[in-house]
């Protein structure tokens, strides 16, 4: 493991915990610490792999004095926010990259990977859930919970304890208290965390355009891939902590740069899902393989599944990282032709469409292009019963 993957390990946040100053603190001295090699570009560390285990060992204590310390610390608060490296835990859905939008007295889908007690917690109280059990493949466990009809409006924490140990999986549930026919989603892409460009980091960008976004009219935000540069577990953790500072919803997928081996599903779980706001279905599917939905692989499968289930949809749309005309057939098809969605949203070109470009080819789902994040840009679309109407992009935050 590189020691960008291990400066990394720093990163736990127990939110809520009386033990979050500790972690600033450590924080702060194992940045210090590694803030030096920090500045080495990628490449010198590929040529010269001497002083690649020379950095290595000049932070090897910075790591290991983490497990030693803070791993026990942490289990003794018995206050887990995903596991200590920020890949997900017992719980994988919902979680900050793919929550849940729901009413009080109604039902959510869970997902974890045994069956346990599960509650709803804020800084206002905790809401026992009522759970329907069925076993999923794999030794999965799919939980349909039952929002009490008491809980208030607001965003809350998933929790399960299990032997004493509690994770936690924040901003994972939203209760509303209605669905309005009218609303506005706010699309953020290509915010490629890591990426050494402009004179501001990505990080800083996002952290900013997320503050902005905070203050607007949105419902939820929806982030379209390449929420990384390379894939790597350091940056989804850098991603992360820059998305858990949104109080909105925030759906994401995967882009072609968030390719790294399963890294990914780490961290969020389900490369293609769809969930509903009131009438309104979302199918976000996966364009983290080199071929869009390949003939041969198991998302076609998944297309058709979920295509199906949002049929009844007022407005069906698709948000993708890239839509790519050579995709698999059988998915064009489902998505395109034979019941074609509404609208699709998306990134990956770092610009948006221009106006003979604002349509899938085959002729009737429209398409909205959102220009990257990382270079300060967002869109608000404006979803009512007369359809899904992009705004133009909006720079929303300098990079400079
Ligand atoms: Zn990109």
């Amino acid at each position: 493991m590189n020691t960008k993957a291990r400066r990394d390990r720093r990163f736990v946040l127990p939110c809520g915990s009386l033990l979050r100053p500790l972690f600033w603190i450590w924080d702060f001295g194992f940045w210090i610490l590694c803030c030096r090699e920090s500045h080495i570009p990628r490449e010198s560390k590929i040529q010269n792999p001497k002083s690649k285990i020379h950095l290595e060992r000049r932070c090897v204590f910075a790591p290991l004095a983490y497990r030693l310390i803070l791993v026990p610390l942490l289990a003794a608060s018995g206050a887990v926010a995903r596991q200590p490296d920020g890949t997900l835990g017992l719980i994988r859905t919902p979680n900050d990259g793919i929550p849940v939008m729901v009413l009080p007295g109604t039902t959510f889908e869970t997902v974890l990977t045994s069956q346990a007690a599960l509650r709803l917690a804020n800084a206002g109280g905790q809401y026992e859930l009522s759970v329907e059990w069925n076993a999923l493949p794999g030794g999965l466990a799919n939980g349909r919970c039952t929002v009490p009809p008491e809980t208030p409006e607001g965003m809350y924490a998933i929790e399960v304890s299990v032997n004493g140990q509690t994770d936690r999986n924040e901003r994972a549930v939203f209760v509303r208290a209605s669905f309005p026919e009218s609303y506005v989603v706010a699309h953020l892409t290509d915010t490629h965390i890591g990426a050494e460009r402009g004179k501001r980091s990505p990080s800083d960008v996002l952290r900013d355009a997320i503050n902005v976004l905070n203050g607007s009219e949105a419902a939820f935000v929806v982030i379209t891939g390449d929420l990384t540069d390379g894939g790597e577990i350091a940056q989804f953790q850098e991603f992360l902590r820059m998305l858990d500072t949104s109080t909105l919803p925030t759906f994401v997928c995967p882009g072609n740069h968030d390719r790294q081996g399963l890294n990914y599903e780490s961290f969020f779980g389900s490369l293609t899902y769809v969930f509903w706001f009131g009438r309104d279905g979302y199918l976000c599917f996966d364009t983290k393989d080199f071929t869009t939905a390949d003939d041969l692989g198991p998302q076609d499968t998944y297309l058709e599944i979920f295509r199906r289930l949002i049929k009844p949809a007022r407005w069906s749309i698709c948000l993708t990282h890239r839509y790519e005309p050579d995709m698999g057939m059988r998915s064009q098809i489902v998505l395109f032709i034979d019941d074609p969605l509404d609208h699709l949203i998306m990134g990956h070109w770092h610009r948006a469409n221009e106006d003979n470009e604002k349509m899938a080819p085959w002729g009737a789902t429209t398409l909205t292009v959102t220009p990257a994040t990382v270079d300060g840009f967002a869109r608000m679309f404006d979803i009512s019963g007369k359809g899904v109407k992009p705004r133009p992009p909006q720079r929303i935050v300098g990079t400079e």
